[in-house]
């Protein structure tokens, strides 16, 4: 008797809307089986896409079949099973050392004879097939939808997809209900949660559990601004041909009172280094705070933004340190991992070349890759011709081909990775240049503590405050930079003696400078 797993897959991707959900299918395949008269042990369901491997109760399926716990499977069709050729492939093999012994869809007919298994191969390989072009196609027609300025996703509240024209038109009855809103909105006296609770008993507007929207949701609708006219698709934003019903007015006046209402509850000055060191002494946090100082002399007050420790972990006598003097100091930290605009300009042709040449190199490799799987393909036909021709024994054949799909699948898996992992180190070494190169730039400015205080956190971590001096350690690259500086004169040396650029790794210079000890910075007044 064969013991059967049911597998339901249903992922929330666009390309799937088509298919049954989960406990649609879980019913069909119930029925299935009842009329063929099939043991189900288990389901097994899964929201994942088939599109990648990686599918963990699709993985666990597997392993049971391994483990001999089942030794069928049933699904609504192939395609719930896989749509890439890894998981295709394990399928077949399991089937090929009898593992599997049979696959049961309500709506595809499977047997396990060879060419059986060549029809379920086409028809994995035609759901690969189905989700590639889907995919594009979808792409491409959202593409065309936004040129046309229509908004490819389901309507915003107040509107409905209009499946005949394609485009997007006002509901007459749900728009009322948004110009209601936010009439109601900007009389000041309404919160989302009193909005909320509004459309929910006037309207019925509920989540599903029957309880009011979210406050998000109503502060979203409220500042949409496809009311606007505007279609917001990727963070980008296209002009859009649909109809409005909220004046430009009575939208703008909406924002103000967001504003007005979801301002954080903030009082008085926001200090730009706040959050950044703790006290070297206890540990504690530091924070900032304002003295106003009056010159009885000339009759003039100046007030002074004043860092120091919190003193909450234990008694400790830091003294505290002005802002002024903490922006000096960052300044001539961020001077010390300052890259001079020559080198960074050497560094990202360096960086751009290599980027070339690793594109070229890849490429070759899964070239080379692609045909070894072809070569494989070819000793695997052979093989075949061998068994059909009786040369070889059935135990050699099927041992011999065992060989052939664990080197298949494992190519294909390697391939698989090339292709979509790419470069890993590009992009943040550009980065890391552009930062660079900057620091020159933030630390020459004046009366710029916030810009100070954004790259202080990129090229440096564990800032601390120890009698009014602030140390740090330096984030990986700029430590190499501060060594690199120390070690020889800036900027006389020569980009080229700086660093190399080398086979896709960046190298640091670390023997030639024997001056430097370690990463941490002490700030050393001048
Ligand atoms: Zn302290």
């Amino acid at each position: 008797m064969i013991k059967y797993i049911a597998y339901c897959r249903k992922s929330r991707d666009e390309a799937d809307r088509q298919i049954l959900s989960i406990e649609a299918q879980i019913a069909e395949l119930k029925e299935f089986a009842r009329k063929e008269k099939l043991e189900i042990s288990e389901f097994i369901t899964e929201a994942k896409t088939a599109k990648m491997p990686g599918r963990e109760q699709f993985a666990e399926v597997l392993r049971r079949i391994e483990k001999e716990k089942a030794n069928g499977i049933i699904a609504w069709h192939p395609d719930r099973l896989a749509r890439n050729s890894m998981d295709g492939g394990k399928i077949v093999y399991l089937l090929d050392i009898g593992k599997l012994i049979d696959l049961k869809f309500p709506t595809f007919w499977f047997d396990n004879t060879p060419q059986g298994k060549f029809m379920l191969s086409i028809a994995f390989g035609q759901s690969k097939y189905y989700v590639d072009n889907l995919s594009e196609n979808v792409r491409r027609g959202q593409r065309q939808k936004l040129r046309n300025g229509v908004l490819p996703l389901k309507a915003p509240f107040g509107y409905v997809n209009n499946p005949r024209t394609r485009g997007i038109d006002i509901d007459p009855k749900d728009s009322k209900i948004v110009q209601e809103m936010f009439s109601m909105f900007i009389q000041g006296n309404y919160s989302f949660t009193t909005i909320a609770q509004y459309l929910a008993k006037t309207y019925g507007l509920t989540r599903k559990n029957g309880k009011p929207w979210f406050i998000d949701t109503i502060k979203h609708h409220l500042s949409n601004r496809f009311y606007l006219g505007i279609i917001t698709f990727n963070d980008e934003y296209y002009e859009g041909t649909h109809e409005t019903f909220i004046s430009k007015e009575l939208f703008a006046e909406a924002q103000k009172q967001i504003k007005r209402i979801s301002r954080p509850q903030k009082h008085g000055h926001v200090f730009a280094f706040s959050g950044l060191a703790r006290c070297a002494s206890c540990g504690a946090a530091i924070t900032a705070e304002t003295h106003t100082k009056h010159y009885p002399h000339t009759g003039r007050t100046a007030t002074y933004n004043y860092y120091r420790c919190t003193k909450k972990i234990k008694p400790c006598d830091e003294r505290p340190v002005t802002e002024s003097e903490m922006e000096m100091q960052l300044h001539d930290i961020l001077q010390s991992v300052s890259l001079p605009q020559s080198w960074a300009d050497q560094w990202g042709k360096w960086v751009d070349r290599d980027e070339i040449t690793e594109k070229q190199s890849l490429e070759a490799t899964i070239q080379k890759l692609k045909q070894e799987l072809v070569e494989i393909d070819r000793k695997a036909n052979i093989l075949l011709d061998s068994y059909l021709d009786q040369i070889i024994d059935s135990e050699t054949f099927k041992q011999k081909k065992n060989q052939f799909f664990e080197k298949k699948i494992k190519l294909q898996g390697t391939i698989g990775k090339l292709e979509t992992g790419g470069s890993s180190w590009i992009e943040p070494m550009r980065e890391f240049i552009k930062t660079a190169s900057e620091c020159e730039k933030i630390a020459r400015a004046k009366n710029n503590c916030e810009d100070v205080a954004i790259f202080a956190k990129r090229i440096g971590s564990n800032f601390f405050l120890s009698d009014r001096r602030l140390a740090a350690d330096f984030r990986q690259g700029f430590a190499a930079v501060s060594r690199a500086r120390t070690a020889r004169a800036l900027p006389e040396a020569s980009a080229a003696s700086s660093i190399s650029v080398g086979t896709g790794r960046l190298e640091l210079p670390t023997s030639r400078s024997q001056s430097v000890r370690s990463s941490q910075l002490n700030y050393v007044p001048i």
